[in-house]
């Protein structure tokens, strides 16, 4: 094959740009908040992504999340090669669901039965029809900055890719859906309080990424989730997480275990489906039974819990033991430590935060716990560094508002190597 023919990203960005709206199928990925041409891959293997132009990168991004054992780790390519040979579909129960079921009820003791679908939005999609089934209630708070998906209602004040583009909102969502949404504050419990007092009988849920990872890493503040759960139970309102980021990736059985709270219900996706399409979501018995076809709440899906799918989730899943989070932990400190003292160095005013494997970058004076204050950071400091960090060879998430994310595959090496770029991208950029 002639090189000079091999597609390149800056072709075939070219040519996708005609054929997909911005040249993606997801908005975060088209470089709008960075400039620039988003970058093509090929392949992918643990820590490393190649694109179509020969570069080689050490991957932050890791799916948004959804890798956490690296990629194409051998034990999940194995089972989702053998899943498919043995049938891609059959639109009929399998074992591989049941064993993936098991593993999930194992590991969250607030999830007492789930149901699989094939994303997080159609999980929160999905979460919150069941609420409004549980207590005839519409009325659902989300907090400003927490993205749960693509849903209609919940398209308020939703992070990064909202926040990113600028838009309050998206069109062709109708005012009398999000209505029905009401807004609070990130970790502020007594805005919590106040909306529901102001609402009282009419609020079905609060809805809450326990740890917020859609506007930059913004972890709960000491009690926070706590507080939620008391005030939940004191006004009869259900309380979801919405672990699709934070399942399985900040510990064994997530933030709810991390944190020690039972939430009602518990969306998740992204990890359980070590790569590929899932979502879930499960709770208390009581509310799950609401679910069809043992209950009134209709909700369905032709590939739902695809063989394919619950294989890849269950090999990813049943390879995460104790060490694989301390490992987690230990390589998200290391990169931590890392950037503190290279920002500390060349005095530019930035706080690290992170929870586990998820950490982010804001490039603000102050801490940040909510969205407002995450909207401080500097973007165009940002863009520069993203930039300067790319030609490096290490693959940032394309937005100052997003978290970074580590795989179990990220070694020393690959940290330290990002921090010594990190500190001469701050010099290039300064100068
Ligand atoms: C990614 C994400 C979603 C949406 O999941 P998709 O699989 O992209 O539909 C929902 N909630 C949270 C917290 C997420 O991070």
């Amino acid at each position: 094959m002639n090189c000079a023919n091999r597609p390149t990203s800056e072709s075939l960005y070219a040519e996708a740009c005609g054929l997909m709206p911005g040249g993606v199928n997801s908005p975060v990925r088209a470089f709008k908040a960075v400039a620039g041409t988003p970058v093509f891959f090929k392949n992918a293997k643990g820590s490393r992504l190649f694109d179509a132009d020969g570069n080689e990168y050490v991957d932050y991004v890791s799916s948004w999340g959804a890798i956490l054992l690296g990629h194409a780790d051998d034990r999940v390519v194995r089972a989702i090669a053998d899943a498919a040979a043995n049938g891609t579909s059959f639109g009929a129960p399998h074992e591989g669901e049941v064993r993936l079921a098991r593993e999930i009820l194992g590991r969250v003791p607030a999830v007492e039965m789930v149901r699989f679908v094939n994303s997080g939005t159609e999980a929160t999609l999905a979460t919150i029809r069941l609420v409004r089934a549980a207590t005839g209630r519409n009325k659902i708070v989300k907090f400003e900055g927490n993205y749960h998906g693509a849903v209609d209602s919940l398209l308020a004040k939703a992070g990064s890719g909202i926040a990113t583009f600028g838009l309050p909102d998206s069109a062709g969502v109708p005012k009398s859906i999000t209505h029905d949404t009401l807004l609070a504050r990130y970790n502020d419990s007594a805005h919590v309080e106040a909306i529901l007092e102001a609402n009282s009988n009419e609020v079905a849920a609060v809805m809450v990424e326990p740890i917020a990872g859609n506007m930059g890493l913004v972890p709960p503040d000491p009690g926070f989730l706590l507080k939620l759960r008391e005030i939940c139970d004191h006004h009869g309102v259900l309380l979801v997480f919405d672990e699709v980021m934070t399942g399985f990736r900040v510990a064994k059985g997530g933030a709810s275990e991390r944190y020690g709270i039972k939430p009602d219900l518990v969306c998740m996706g992204k990890v359980i489906g070590g790569g590929l399409p899932v979502g879930a979501y499960g709770g208390r018995k009581e509310l799950m039974n609401l679910v069809a076809p043992i209950g009134p709440m209709y909700q369905a899906g032709t590939l739902s819990g695809n063989p394919l799918a619950m294989a890849a989730g269950y090999a990813a899943l049943s390879n995460l033991d104790d060490a694989s989070y301390d490992l987690l932990e230990h390589t998200g400190a290391r990169l931590e430590a890392g950037l503190n003292q290279v920002f500390g160095v060349a005095g530019v005013p930035a706080q690290v935060q992170r929870v586990g494997s998820m950490i982010s970058v804001f490039l603000t004076s102050e801490p940040v716990h909510n969205y407002d204050e995450a909207g401080t950071t500097d973007k165009p400091l940002f863009a520069k560094l993203f930039h300067s960090m790319l030609d490096k060879g290490f693959y940032l998430p394309p937005s100052a508002l997003e978290a970074w994310f580590l795989t179990t595959s990220h070694t020393n090496e690959d940290i330290d190597r990002t921090v010594e770029a990190f500190a001469q991208s701050l010099k290039d950029v300064a100068a």
